[in-house]
């Protein structure tokens, strides 16, 4: 039977976590045989610390349970407890129990399980593990599975395979149950993402407490024992009781403080190996016959290969190395791999006697021990890729979240108002890189015609445009021949017209360069008189004014009224009065001089007010220049604006007009070749007509010639000597039939030639016509706009 596939996404869970091979001491009471023999304890605890002392040698562990160490019931809690919640938590476990036969490996792992017997860790780990799951299974689905397996000899057997159920009681003590015939052996396989597994070993689902019980007590009980000298119920064989724990968040959980919401949707799986080893003695102290030997042997090639590993895991050095770890040593180790530097975390309790006869071997045991806590595993949480890949994706969708929380919280509505913030600023940006080619375009053109102005000739500039345009009316695929040529002036005209614009264009702006700069240069001037609050002054200034001339108001009465007493005084002259006068003399020449000093104050201040006026006024006066400075740029930015309309305008009907013209050529050139071809014909048809008017002339000539020989001999026979008058009655007749016909001919060929001659002088004209036609056709005068000549009235 093949075990079910191993449960997916293993060592692709979390970042693994490094955690080393935790190591306690167990040590066991003394047992009665030990007792019975006089035995003396050896081993001391250190009290209150976790250290071990055997004759000279001292270990230090992370825990030690038994003989004054912490009490075995708390090993539990301390040790295993933790591998369980790890296993909720998708992590991989192990608990090894170590020692020689007889110390106690069974008895603390618990895998000698009878009767409900609760003491040793497998049963406790079954108590945790139901009533945990009892308090989440509202929110998560689990599935249990066990195997119970042994290597005896370098075998795995299936200690829980319904089949040999019935076969333990024939197997005898000595040999250990026998495999059933036909059935496979179990095989361990690794699989493609280096899980180890079991192939044809029996899983049982279970699902209560009682179920799993009865697993462990039905491989407990199939368990090969045989006794040695040592522990006549001790095996020789490594039990390996495994607990597959898969479990399923449900959608809508009811969340406790373990799990996050999170994780709601997550598929976990994680198993726990409960180890019970074979002892850990040398094969000579089992010291039996030949058969135990063999068996200790073997049992020894497991531990000698797990003792190989552990030191090649607990080296550093070793380790850093990179030193190969010799797992397929051996079965033992090939299935613990995993246990000891991957993927799990690992408890090795290793149990001693503290027997003094036993000293060595719990020396050994301790060393061996000592070691593997060295070892250092990197356990990681076994999730399948999806819950591992949507775990990851949530990861990073919190991420983002709390960075674009942490950017401000900029709302969804703020984004939107910068997005077409930006959208018009690149709008702009646009507008404005196209002025600025337009710009460009213009100063090199400008540059341009510098040059050419220096040569002298404007018309020699030849825009580019233009010139294209030239070129491709000079390639295209009709000639335009003279008819083009006769156009050049109109390109001149039209090169001028374009100059004309530029050099407007260009003296514009300079204009408008020259009303700018004048503008930059008054509006600072401006900003000088903007720089004072002129008006405040001006309030300040009439202010001091109207103060000085109460002053001096105030200072003109004391000096009146001190006029008048003196006028007073000088009326009633005496002695005292005379000092009296002299006193108000004296105040009324204090007075003058002040009123003196008011009223130079108050002319200066006028003398400012004055100045401030004319700044103001003339500052008035660089506001209006201001303002009509850039009324005249207004207006000239218009007329600028005007001017290139005017000229786009001009150009566009331009080439519409050149357009036109093309069309016309394309006519014209049709037409001429149409009349070339009626002229060729014409010509033939003359040819052929004079032709035939010569032939005709030519047979006339040779009928008459004909007539006048005729007549001769006519005349020559009637002269003759006498013939008879038969003959010359034939003769006449004869003459007569010739004379009319030839008469006949002659009158045919007269009027033939007469017509011929008719239709050449016609023919004549037309030709001279065509000529004509075609003359006024060459220099681009439509023939019928000249005459009403219709070319087919005579073919
Ligand atoms: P092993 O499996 O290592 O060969 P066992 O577990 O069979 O050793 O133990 C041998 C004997 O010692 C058994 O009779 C067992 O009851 C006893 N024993 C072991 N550990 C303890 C302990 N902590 N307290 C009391 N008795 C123990
Ligand atoms: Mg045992």
């Amino acid at each position: 039977m093949e075990a079910p596939p191993s449960p997916p996404g293993t060592n692709a869970g979390a970042a693994a976590e490094d955690c080393c091979v935790k190591v306690a001491v167990h040590i066991r009471p003394l047992i009665g045989d030990e007792r019975s023999q006089g035995c003396k304890d050896c081993v001391t605890v250190v009290s209150g610390k976790p250290q071990v002392q055997i004759g000279m040698h001292s270990f230090t562990f992370d825990h030690v349970y038994g003989s004054t160490g912490s009490s075995s019931s708390a090993m539990f809690e301390e040790c295993v407890t933790p591998l369980v919640d790890g296993l909720f938590q998708g992590y991989n476990a192990t608990v090894l129990a170590y020692g020689q036969t007889g110390s106690g490996k069974t008895y603390t792992m618990g895998t000698g399980f009878k009767d409900g017997c609760q003491t040793g860790i497998i049963p406790q780990v079954m108590n945790v593990l139901f009533s945990k799951i009892e308090t989440l299974k509202h929110q998560t689905e689990f599935q249990l599975h066990v195997s119970f397996i042994e290597i005896l000899k370098e075998e795995v057997r299936d200690l829980l395979d319904p089949n040999s159920l019935n076969k333990s009681e024939t197997a005898n003590g000595h040999t250990g149950k026998v495999s059933v015939p036909g059935k496979p052996p179990i095989q361990i396989r690794e699989t493609s993402n280096g899980v180890i597994t079991l192939a044809g070993s029996t899983e049982i689902s279970v699902s209560s407490f009682k179920e799993m019980a009865a697993c462990l007590e039905q491989g407990s009980m199939s368990r090969a024992t045989g006794s040695t000298n040592m522990n006549n119920q001790s095996s020789r064989s490594h039990a390996i009781f495994t607990i597959s724990l898969e479990q399923m968040r449900k959608l809508s959980p009811v969340f406790s403080g373990e799990s996050s919401p999170n994780e709601s949707e997550e598929y976990l799986c994680a198993k726990l190996h409960l180890v019970d080893l074979a002892g850990s003695e040398r094969a000579k102290r089992t010291g039996s016959d030949g058969l135990r030997f063999k068996e200790g042997v073997h049992i020894n090639k497991g531990l000698l290969a797990l003792g190989n590993v552990i030191s090649a895991l607990g080296d550093e050095k070793k380790r850093k190395e990179g030193v190969h770890v010799p797992y397929r040593d051996s079965k033992l180790t090939r299935l613990l791999q995993d246990s000891l530097g991957g993927n799990s975390r690992t408890v090795m309790i290793a149990c001693i006697s503290p027997a003094d006869i036993n000293a060595e071997e719990t020396l050994n045991t301790l060393k061996y021990a000592n070691r593997a806590r060295n070892i250092q595993n990197k356990p990681v949480i076994n999730r399948d890729p999806m819950s591992n890949e949507m775990l990851k994706m949530r990861q990073q969708l919190e991420y983002l979240q709390a960075e674009l929380c942490a950017r401000g919280g900029s709302s969804s509505e703020e984004v939107q108002v910068l997005k077409e913030r930006i959208t018009w600023l690149e709008a702009a940006n646009e507008d404005l890189c196209r002025e600025l080619h337009e710009y460009r375009s213009r100063c090199i053109a400008m540059d341009q015609r510098e040059t050419d102005s220096l040569d002298g000739s404007p018309y020699s500039l030849k825009s580019d445009g233009l010139k294209r345009s030239l070129q491709s009316i000079e390639s295209s695929d009709y000639q335009m021949g003279e008819s083009l040529s006769g156009d050049s002036r109109e390109i001149d005209e039209e090169v001028a017209k374009e100059w004309e614009h530029k050099l407007l264009q260009n003296t514009m702006d300079k204009e408008l360069h020259e009303l700018n700069r004048r503008l930059e240069e008054k509006e600072s001037e401006m900003k000088l008189f903007g720089g004072i609050n002129t008006e405040a002054l001006k309030q300040h200034f009439g202010k001091k004014i109207l103060e000085l001339e109460d002053e001096k108001r105030i200072v003109q009465q004391e000096r009146d009224r001190l006029l008048a007493e003196i006028e007073n005084l000088a009326a009633s002259s005496d002695g005292q009065t005379q000092k009296m006068q002299d006193i108000h003399a004296h105040k009324l020449k204090f007075l003058e001089t002040q009123i003196l000093e008011l009223r130079k104050k108050q002319e200066s201040h006028v003398q400012l007010l004055k100045q401030k006026q004319k700044s103001d006024e003339a500052a008035k006066r660089l506001q209006d220049e201001i303002q009509s400075i850039k009324a005249q740029k207004v207006q000239l930015q218009q007329r600028m604006k005007q001017e290139a309309e005017q000229f786009r305008h001009w150009k566009a009907s331009r080439e519409k007009e050149l357009l036109q013209l093309r069309k016309e050529g394309r006519r014209n050139e049709y037409e001429r070749h149409k009349l070339q071809a009626l002229n060729q014909r014409q010509k033939l048809v003359l040819q052929r007509k004079t032709e035939e008017a010569a032939m005709a002339t030519k047979r006339l000539k040779e009928l008459l010639e004909a007539r006048k020989s005729s007549v001769r001999d006519n005349s020559a026979v009637s002269n003759g000597n006498g013939v008879n008058g038969q003959t010359n009655d034939k003769s006449l007749q004869r003459w007569l039939d010739h004379e009319l016909e030839v008469m006949v001919n002659v009158h045919e060929v007269r009027f033939e030639y007469e017509k011929q001659s008719q239709v050449r002088a016609a023919l004549a004209e037309e030709l001279a016509v065509l000529k004509q036609v075609d003359e006024f056709a060459s220099k681009g005068i439509s023939p019928r706009a000249k005459n009403g000549f219709s070319r087919h009235e005579n073919c």
